[in-house]
């Protein structure tokens, strides 16, 4: 009686990005499509091969994708948007990339966040959808591993109903015709599979641990019933992550060879459950025990005391133990990182430790390993949470007394009095979101620094220049409120999280966000604080050059911890707080070098939104308390803005109007004015800008397309309350289309300005 070992996806990434650098080249015809498969097919069996040499018993098949697991799943049931259908049977190569990056004349599928994770997945289209099984692609991959390296793989696949759930562009009734005409597909598939000598498929269905109602649970009683019914021989891993089961009772007595559950996240209400209601004696499960989410080792004395609690109830030949959801959300290795500071590295558990982790945790729950193999494994963490780094005083102490600092500003009108006389502002003033073009001389130029061809002091000397080129463009476009640029920053958060102390930036960290786009979190590792000034130098600078108002421009504590891996062994929010508090020095420090407008940019405040709806109410709260801490010490003439880039937050506006910030700036253009009837409803009484073009692609917008944004949103906000901004920041933008296009910006708002003012003397 043994348990076993399984893992859920591996990244795909790969150790060097390589996976990424191979779809880079075939986009751009550098590389064959036969070339391509068969660099692709070689990254996939490595990814194999290094599961199955750590000693994962069950390793995932079809995880592996060339671009999204949702797209896979949905383009092997035939479910494409219509506008890519063409009479060619089957899905070419090339128009699955179509349907996720667009094509001339047709514009890619929509995508959007994969649950609480920085993942974005191809939204499936199912308007007139007829799905029917194309090529089992499952059964290619489960072959070609048994094949070529002789694993017995466990197949993964979307579960259909949060395919469904997922998926748009269908109506209730349709949904119950979609589902039952995916039945017999997926069984099907599994067919195919149990013939081919599969013995579990993971049918993932993440959508149980949203705040589903008792409609879809009976969709799974029906649905899993039937596969039950067409394929009972075949063993189905009910595979759920991310959060807890909200109805756990039904679910596992769903006619199901193998439960998958969380037990990291959501504070244990699983694992509680579990022990209040027992589990089936004829199921297996599949126990997600190492933290799939983060990347710091897990402390696994602790987890074993957690697995033979789970062994009070569940037979050992019945026990799986597993990451708690797909390795897809961290980095690859650790084993890459050669500059980090060793006591932060030996305390890291990226995707491939993490599997190291579930063999030995696993090894010792079965005894053929001594607990303390578990104490030396756990040695480093524990040395980590007891190093200075994490025991920083004055940090401490600061979070202990934080009510101590002031989190309120005084009233809204009395402040907009004051700064209306301090900068004496046009009405329609524009200004801009922060960054101007980072051209490829720009990147050139820091990299040169980085490597150490550059001086220092050379590297600012040309940062200065690049201001100061900017700032006279900015006067001669006749912008009201400039800003320096960003010309110093890489990515808005990776700047912060090099400059404060607490926080590493890893070499190799990198995890997809969509596409082959890839993102490295910084890794708040310690106490956060901050030694010296982080913006002060430039901002400064760019002031001296003008005798406009220039913003100084920050990221806010919320979007730094939402887009970092945070360190779990306090709070999260003591750690937002302590990042509110290096942000508020900062503040303090602009405005005493006489920057009187500040922006703290919360690009990442909504994504950060909660799986779960009861909690919510506490993240906003958190979320806006930390802007507050962050923003309120300042005098009442100094004016404080903020930026946020989406559109649908007619459910978080109360919260976005509790920031209390002086100015906000959103993005408007892609809502369809959605975004503007919701001011319809919503009186708000603060400063607004409501971004009048889009600055995702290169085309520089007509003057009547800007002066017909501005139309629209002055039919429901105060023209004097009302910013011209463009709808985000012009990094990616090019210099020519970004002046072209703000020229005509400054245009439409001059020409407002006069009709308004005539308006206004009459
Ligand atoms: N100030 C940042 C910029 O302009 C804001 C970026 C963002 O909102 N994503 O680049
Ligand atoms: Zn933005």
């Amino acid at each position: 009686m043994k348990i076993k070992s399984s893992n859920i996806g591996y990244p795909r990434i790969g150790e060097n990005r390589e996976w990424k650098k191979l779809l880079e080249l075939f986009w751009t015809e550098q590389v064959s499509e036969g070339q391509f498969e068969k660099e692709m097919e070689h990254i996939r069996l490595s990814h194999l091969k290094k599961q199955k040499e750590k000693g994962i018993d069950l390793i995932p098949i079809g995880d592996f994708s060339y671009y999204d697991h949702v797209l896979d799943t949905a383009a092997m049931f035939g479910l494409i948007p219509e506008r890519f259908k063409t009479e060619e049977k089957g899905l070419t190569l090339q128009t699955y990339f179509e349907i996720a990056r667009g094509s001339k004349g047709k514009i890619a599928s929509e995508m959007t966040k994969w649950f609480n994770t920085n993942y974005h997945y191809i939204v499936p289209e199912l308007k007139n959808a007829q799905p029917n099984l194309g090529k089992n692609r499952l059964l290619e991959l489960y072959l070609e591993a048994k094949q070529k390296l002789g694993i017995e793989g466990k197949p993964v696949i979307l579960g259909p109903i949060s395919l469904l759930s997922l998926s748009k562009g269908y109506d209730k009734q349709r949904r119950a015709e979609l589902l039952n005409s995916l039945i017999p597909l997926y069984i099907d598939v599994f067919k195919q599979l149990k013939e081919a000598g599969a013995e579990w498929i993971q049918v993932d269905e993440p959508i149980l641990v949203k705040n589903v109602d008792k409609e879809i649970i009976d969709e799974f009683k029906k649905v899993y019933a039937a596969f039950n019914e067409g394929v009972p021989e075949v063993n189905v891993i009910l595979q759920t992550y991310f959060e807890s089961l909200e109805f756990y009772q039904e679910i596992i007595e769903l006619p199901v060879q193998g439960i998958g559950l969380d037990f990291v996240h959501d504070a244990g209400r699983n694992l509680e459950n579990l022990k209040e209601h027992g589990f089936p004696s004829d199921k297996v499960l599949f126990a997600g025990v190492i933290d799939g989410r983060n990347i710091w080792k897990s402390h696994l004395t602790k987890k074993l005391t957690a697995v033979y609690e789970l062994t009070r109830f569940i037979d050992k030949d019945r026990l799986i133990i597993q990451p708690s959801c797909s390795l897809l959300h961290v980095p690859v290795t650790v084993k890459s990182e050669q500059q980090l500071d060793t006591q932060i590295k030996k305390a890291l558990s990226f995707a491939d430790e993490k599997l190291e982790e579930v063999v030995l945790l696993t090894k010792v729950a079965n005894h053929d390993g001594s607990v303390q193999e578990l104490e030396v494994h756990d040695q480093a963490i524990v040395e980590l949470t007891n190093s200075s780094h994490r025991n920083v005083k004055t940090v401490q102490e600061a979070i202990n007394n934080i009510g101590n600092y002031s989190s309120e500003r005084i009233d809204v009108i009395k402040r907009k009095e004051v700064q209306a006389e301090r900068f004496d502002l046009p009405i329609l003033p524009t200004t801009t979101i922060g960054s101007f073009p980072q051209t490829k001389e720009v990147r050139k130029e820091r990299l040169k620094w980085r490597k150490g061809e550059l001086t220092a002091h050379q590297y600012e000397e040309y940062i200065k220049a690049e201001i100061k080129k900017w700032i006279d463009i900015q006067e001669e476009i006749g912008l009201d409120v400039l800003v320096h640029g960003e010309f110093e920053r890489t990515d808005m958060v990776e700047f912060f999280g090099e400059k404060m102390e607490g926080i590493a930036i890893t070499k190799f960290g990198w995890v997809q966000s969509y596409g082959s786009r890839c993102v490295k979190p910084p890794v708040i590792f310690g106490d956060v604080y901050c030694k010296e000034t982080m913006t002060v130098k430039e901002t400064v600078y760019a002031q001296s050059l003008t005798a406009k108002p220039v913003k100084g421009m920050l990221t806010g504590p919320v979007t730094i911890i939402n887009w970092s891996f945070v360190r779990d062994d306090i709070d999260r929010t003591d750690v937002l707080n302590q990042i509110a508090l290096a942000i508020r020095s900062e503040v303090e420090a602009l405005e005493a070098s006489g920057i009187k407008m500040i922006q703290v940019d919360e690009a990442a405040l909504r994504e950060g939104l909660p799986l779960k709806e009861e909690k919510t109410e506490a993240y906003l709260n958190a979320a806006v308390y930390a802007f507050k801490l962050a923003t309120s010490s300042v005098e009442a003439d100094t004016q404080i803005h903020t930026h946020m880039c989406y559109s649908n937050f007619d459910d978080i506006i109360h919260a976005i109007d509790a920031l209390d910030a002086d100015v906000i700036s959103i993005e408007t253009s892609r809502s369809h004015g959605e975004l503007i009837a919701s001011f319809e409803q919503h009186h708000y009484n603060k400063g607004i800008g409501l971004g009048v073009y889009d600055i995702h692609s290169p085309r520089v917008p007509s003057l009547e397309e800007i002066s017909q944004n501005i139309k629209r949103a002055l039919e429901v906000l105060d023209y004097r309350a009302f910013w011209v901004n463009p709808d985000c920041g012009l990094k990616t933008r090019g210099e020519t289309e970004t002046i072209a296009a703000l020229k005509i910006m400054v245009e439409a708002a001059h020409q407002y300005r006069e009709r308004l003012s005539t308006i206004e003397t009459v």
